[in-house]
């Protein structure tokens, strides 16, 4: 039985099992993708985080890489329950459960549930799946720092791609912003009113709705949610708490799942790191 187990291997998991590594505590890393970096291969261009530049592709290799260097199995589990009993965390799996002295929670968000007059699940969450489509026609729904993103992720496959707007310009920041703005096959449809969303026969995504005051309809080969995220943390019923400790004696959140869609590496690696020295604050104290 191992004392920590980290739910989620993106940064802030990842970074939790890292420190715990150099600490020499024994863990278990689970998560429901079965493999390190949660949403940064989505990340058209990171420069925020010290000590790298590039795409979120290479820094998800980064992790990789030192996941095989520091040996840092990745269980592939998806958790779908916590609770308390015994003075011990419990964690339900999809393939057995785990009982534990301390659990590090790192699940991210997950993207803002759409209206009914989207096509549900397939909607895209993120452009992962599109790497290698180029010269598509691609919708993105929503003009933010993720939707902005994703449209250069796929501008610079030369994809034509629109952003829907809810008012008349992008809400990202400046270097995204004049990017997004300076790119030929960049478009954006403003005053968005979305009136239907469907499916075709032929697997094109139609959207129609009002810019304006005018009506119209456009069809997508691909079509992505970018209106917002969420924090995970809800389907296990724990609320966020403003710091990496809970009110549950050994219960740990971290990285996104704590901020909700403030998040950005540099936090979740530095929540992971803390979680981690926390934990072994604790275990040496009562050793
Ligand atoms: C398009 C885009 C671009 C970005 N660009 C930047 C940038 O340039 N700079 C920057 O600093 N930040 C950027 N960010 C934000 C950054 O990616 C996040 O803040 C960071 O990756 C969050 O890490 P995390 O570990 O908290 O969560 P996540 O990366 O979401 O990882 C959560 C992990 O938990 C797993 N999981 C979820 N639920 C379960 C479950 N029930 N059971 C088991 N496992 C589960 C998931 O599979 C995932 O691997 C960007 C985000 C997006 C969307």
């Amino acid at each position: 039985m191992s004392k920590v187990v980290i739910v989620g291997a993106g940064m802030a998991g990842f970074s939790a099992a890292l420190q715990l590594r150099r600490l020499g505590i024994e863990f278990i890393l689970l998560d429901k993708k079965g493999e390190p970096g949660g949403l940064i291969p989505n990340a058209w261009r990171i420069e925020n985080y010290i000590g790298f530049e590039g795409t979120g592709f290479e820094l998800q290799d980064r992790m990789r890489e030192k996941s095989i260097k520091y040996g840092i199995e990745v269980l592939k589990r998806k958790v779908t329950d916590v609770f308390f009993a015994d003075e011990r965390i419990n964690l339900v799996t999809d393939d057995g459960n785990f009982s534990t002295e301390y659990a590090v929670l790192a699940p991210g968000t997950e993207n803002r549930k759409l209206p009914s007059l989207w096509p549900g699940e397939d909607i895209l969450n993120g452009v992962t799946t599109l790497k290698d489509k180029s010269g598509k026609k691609i919708g993105v729904i929503g003009g933010g720092e993720a939707g902005c993103d994703h449209a250069l992720f796929l501008a610079d496959r030369n994809c034509e791609v629109e952003i829907f707007l809810r008012g008349s310009n992008p809400k990202c920041s400046g270097d995204l912003y004049n990017n997004v703005k300076s790119r030929k096959n960049i478009r954006f449809v403003e005053n968005f009113i979305p009136s239907k969303i469907f499916v075709s026969e032929n697997k094109k995504y139609i959207v129609s709705g009002y810019s304006g005051c005018d009506n119209f309809q456009k069809e997508f080969d691909f079509l992505i949610n970018a209106t917002g995220r969420v924090s995970r943390l809800a389907m296990f019923d724990i609320i966020p708490s403003t710091g990496v400790v809970t009110e549950r004696q050994g219960l740990y959140v971290a990285g996104d799942a704590r901020l909700g869609s403030l998040g950005q590496l540099g936090i979740a690696a530095g929540d992971g790191l803390e979680c981690a020295i926390k934990i072994f604050g604790d275990i040496i104290k009562c050793r």
